[in-house]
């Protein structure tokens, strides 16, 4: 491989930039028009326009893609995360031209992208699952049968959802068509797929999950879980790896199941297998993500693997090393999501970086977009960085973390840093017993 277009923007394009660099490939960066100046466009060997700010005419348009691809005599594309990163159509389209995905192939992507279909597999595996409906609900009387099974409270999804988007909590049947027929016009309007599904509601679980390393010989290891309890509206903003609960036993439980989730379709790349931890430890399958995740660096802390290069190599045919099959974590990391957004409402809060600080020394990494006078445009994700802290145990990474919020300064955008320096000093969170309600009881409280 000689060259890799990027197909992605932010914290992300830079980060597969710097994996390339240090293999020795070159990049290609894609950019829209109000991203001209943005960093990972500064670090790229080569950067092409391909479109207006909005992501259907930039960075969701394969056509101007591929021709960038084919103009800049691009032998494989990195699609990153969001995006184009789960869409087996454009995984298809890298296939018939010869340019290597760097992902699973387009039929991995097409049976795991979508919730029902990977919750099948997971079943023939004997792989837990939530009580839930095996297939598509159409109507509202199916949904009633279905929910009449399983109880309540449950959980309405889309099956091609993604982000956190396209969910709706139902706690009695009285709530049950409103939100049904909602759910299905969404996920018609977010995912172009009207399909939804219900599945049982657990009411205060932790979510782990379990980052996967395949390759094309057959050959699969899993590098322990990421525990990714503290959400808002169903996004990860804080995550921590190992889980701070997790026996032994369980993250080799949790770690075959993922594997024969892997194994049963000959999975080939990088991937994260997400379940939901109860609290007596029983778990269950929620769905797999093809690609390489947001918070995949502080896996990269405890195993010091460079996973974006691992994704790459494999990608070029060669093989994963094995030694990790007998992984055991070490020391303890924890990432922060640093998004623009008002602290507040959490409502996104583009605009105008004038100054910023980032902080540094023992154990702390910073993954960033941010250079100076940058532009926060309003049409992406939040996310500007990831702030991530390392110690070898989990106080001493905590106690880096905030050591590190309290130097980091961004001036000219509102940020989340505060009500990350509020959490990980909560004493909840400093006894590591959380759930994915951990931050609507915060917010509860502190009114
Ligand atoms: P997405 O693909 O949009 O990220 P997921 O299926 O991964 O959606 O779920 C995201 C989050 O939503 C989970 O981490 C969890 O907090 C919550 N969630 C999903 N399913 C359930 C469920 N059955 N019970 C409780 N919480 C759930």
């Amino acid at each position: 491989m000689n060259k890799i277009l990027i197909a992605n923007r932010g914290e992300i394009a830079v980060r597969i930039i710097r994996a390339c660099r240090e293999l020795g490939i070159k990049t290609v960066a894609v950019f829209s028009t109000i991203d001209r100046d943005a960093l990972h466009c500064r670090l790229a060997d080569e950067s092409y326009c391909i479109g207006s700010p909005p992501s259907k005419h930039s960075y969701l348009s394969i056509p101007q893609l591929m021709s960038v691809a084919a103009v800049s005599g691009s032998d494989a594309i990195h699609p990153g995360y969001g995006f184009l990163a789960e869409n087996h159509k454009f995984a298809r389209v890298c296939e018939q031209y010869q340019i290597k995905f760097i992902g699973p192939t387009s039929k991995h992507i097409k049976q795991l992208g979508d919730k029902l279909t990977a919750k099948q597999l997971a079943k023939n595996e004997g792989v837990p699952l939530l009580s839930g409906s095996d297939e598509p609900l159409h109507t509202f009387e199916e949904a009633q049968a279905a929910a009449k099974k399983i109880g309540y409270p449950l959980i309405i999804k889309a099956a091609a959802g993604g982000g956190g988007r396209g969910m709706r909590i139902v706690r009695s049947a009285k709530h049950l068509q409103e939100n049904f027929l909602t759910a299905q016009r969404e996920a018609e309007t977010f995912f172009g797929n009207a399909q939804v599904f219900i599945e049982k509601f657990l009411t205060s679980p932790r979510h782990v999950e379990i980052q996967l390393v395949a390759d094309e010989f057959g050959n699969a290891i899993h590098l322990g879980e990421r525990d990714c309890s503290i959400q808002r509206r169903h996004q990860k903003i804080i995550e921590e790896s190992p889980c701070p609960t997790i026996t032994k036993k369980i993250r080799t439980q949790l770690g075959n199941a993922a594997l024969k989730i892997a194994r049963s379709v000959k999975y080939i790349s990088l991937g994260t297998v997400e379940f939901l931890l109860d609290r007596d430890n029983s778990f269950y399958f929620i769905e797999m993500n093809t690609r390489i995740q947001v918070e995949h660096p502080i896996t990269e802390l405890v195993t010091g693997i460079d996973l974006v290069k691992e994704q790459i190599r494999i990608a070029c045919g060669e093989k994963i090393d094995l030694k990790g099959s007998n992984f055991q974590p070490r020391g303890h990391a924890i990432e922060c999501r640093i998004n623009a957004e008002d602290a507040i409402t959490f409502a996104p809060n583009p605009g105008r970086v004038h100054d910023f600080h980032l902080p540094s020394g023992p154990g702390i990494r910073i993954d960033s977009m941010l250079v100076k006078d940058c532009y926060i445009p309003p049409d992406y994700d939040s996310m500007i960085a990831k702030l991530i802290a390392y110690g070898n145990n989990r106080e001493e990474a905590l106690n880096r973390m905030r050591r590190a919020l309290q130097e980091m300064q961004v001036n000219g955008i509102k940020t989340n840093i505060n009500f990350h320096l509020k959490v990980i000093d909560h004493p909840t969170f400093r006894k590591g017993d959380i759930s994915t309600n951990f931050i609507d009881e915060l917010l509860s409280t502190s009114k």
